[in-house]
This record gives structure tokens, sequence and C-alpha cells, in this order.
């Protein structure tokens, strides 16, 4: 067992399988990850995300050899230790639909909206303090797919697009454990705010882990979760903020005046307020998870377009 004092194993019923807290209790930039022990001796590991801190990984890789990372999605958060976990001679794997993001980073920005804004420079800081480069893939992660690792542990990969498109969860029959990733359960609810996201996908793939009945997950910034009832819950009242913003559009909109998605920001749809270091940015992705509210309201014939905006049907 790997001498770490961070390291958890999710249950003793499951020693190989570890929460590895990201620092600040996984707070962005940090994020959450799950460490599976591969070989005893030598000790090997495959970790899934790589955003739980420097010092952390650091501690990691003095004790052990991580030789694969699987990215649950190209976000900075959970990437930015991909350079010191190649260099200690790890892999990188992820969904081929985020791949040519890692690849070339330039793109994040394009992503976020932010390029050639005023938000650009603070953008390009925030990547470079948290030492973002291109970062080679050298493997696929197939939906479906069961790979099997280390001590005859299976891995079924579970592509969950919505929060970027590649995004996947990584499902452990043995142990009905899922890592959850940014299907992350936290309060503000599921985010859709990057130009390759879709509020559609996201429903769906809530839908999908809910199914699986899991005993144990792991969400990228809110930690180990255990109990079939208590997933359960959590897992609906994260979905049902999906629901609950579709309600406030349509109170906000009305049978006469349009209105457009720029109308809508501010109005507490997604955020009940601008705070923090990227107050400035989150009207941009507001509007981008609004847009695509309408854009599903209207295609259930809720709403109907008139101009520029959009009015009760
Ligand atoms: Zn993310």
């Amino acid at each position: 067992m790997p001498q770490q004092q961070k390291l958890q194993p999710i249950d003793d019923a499951f020693p190989d399988f570890f929460f590895v807290p990201g620092q600040h209790n996984g707070r962005y930039p940090n994020a959450n990850s799950l460490l599976v022990l591969t070989n005893e001796n030598p000790q090997e590991a495959l970790l899934m995300d790589a955003g739980i801190g420097r010092h952390t990984l650091q501690k990691i890789l003095h004790n052990m050899q991580i030789t694969k990372v699987w990215l649950s999605h190209w976000h900075e958060d959970h990437v930015y230790g991909c350079p010191l976990l190649r260099k200690s001679g790890a892999t990188i794997a992820c969904h081929p639909n985020d791949i040519p993001v890692l690849q070339d980073v330039s793109l994040f920005n394009m992503l976020y909206k932010v390029t050639d804004t005023s938000l650009q420079k603070m953008f390009d800081e925030v990547l470079q303090s948290l030492g973002i480069e291109n970062i080679p893939v050298v493997e696929s992660l197939h939906t479906g797919k069961m790979y099997n690792v280390g001590n005859d542990h299976i891995i079924q990969v579970i592509h969950t697009p919505g929060h970027t498109k590649g995004h996947c969860c990584f499902y452990f029959p043995e142990a009905r454990l899922i890592f959850l990733a940014d299907i992350d359960l936290s309060g503000l609810g599921p985010w859709y705010g990057a130009l390759d996201s879709s509020v559609d996908d996201f429903e769906r793939s809530i839908q999908s882990v809910l199914a699986l009945n899991a005993e144990y997950v792991i969400t990228s910034h809110k930690g180990l979760y255990k109990g079939k009832v208590e997933i359960k819950k959590e897992l609906q009242l994260y979905l049902d903020i999906i629901y609950n913003r579709d309600q406030r559009i349509l109170v906000a909109l009305g049978e006469r005046k349009p209105k457009t998605s720029q109308d809508l920001v501010g109005k507490q749809i997604v955020y009940k307020n601008y705070n923090g270091e990227f107050k400035d940015y989150l009207p941009i992705a507001e509007g981008i998870m609004i847009n695509l509210h309408l854009t599903r309201l209207l295609q259930k014939g809720k709403i109907a377009k008139e101009g520029t905006g959009y009015i009760l049907q």
C-alpha cells in the first residue's frame, strides 16, 4: 500500500483504489484524482486527471511510478500536472474529441470565447501560471470499451459529453465506482459555458451515470461520495438544476416583448452574482449557457423566435 498520508483507499474492500484530494480540497485550479495501483513491486499506478497540485503530485511520484494518466477532459484544472507526469515517464490518454485541444492549447481561449477580448491577457496569465503547454496524447479512450489494468481491474470508459465534447467518466464495475470528473455535484450545477459545451448532452450524460447505480463516486471538486441512495439523490438534484434554469428562462421571457440571451445575462439564470477572479468572464459563460437553453426551449416548442429575440409560445 502506498505510504502516503494523503492517499485514502476508497474502502478497505478495494485496497487498490485511492481517492487523491486535490490541494485546497480540490478547489479550482485544483481537482481531485483517483489513483489505481496497477503493480505492487515496484509500485506503479494509473492516475485519473492531473490537477491535484504540484506538491501532492511530487510526493506521490517520490514513492511510485505513474505509468499512465487518463484525462477526463481538456480543462486546465484537470491537466496542468501533465508536463511533470510526462517527464517522469507517464503516457497520456483521453477521448478523441478532446485530443486536438490538448495538443494545441492555444485553442483554450477560443473555446472559452475570450480570444481578442480584454480578458485574453488574464486567461493567458492563468494558463501560464499553471504551466499549461501542449500535451501529446498517445492513446484514445474509446466509449464503452473495457480496459483491463493492474490486478485484473476492469475500467469502462463512459463518454459523457456536455461539459466538453470529449468529457468522460471512468467506471469500475467491481467496486461500482465512477470517477465523475466535472459532473461535479457542485451547488452551482452543471457547467456548459464553453463553445464545445452542450446542455442536452450534459442532461443525457447525467442520466447515463444515474442509471449505473454507483456505490462510490469521486467528483473533481467535491470529493468522494459513498452510498447508492445518497449518490442518486445528489445526481438527481444536480440534474434538476438544468430544469430549474429552463424554468427561470421561461419566467423571464414574456409573451410580447422579445428578449435575447444578452437580455437574460446577469438575471440570476445561472450565477447568483459575478464574484471572484473570473467575475468579468462569468457573463460570457452565462451567455453561452443561456443560448443553449434558448435553443433547447425553441426545439421543445416552449418559446418562439421573434426578430433577434425570443417570446413565450
Ligand atoms: Zn472542466
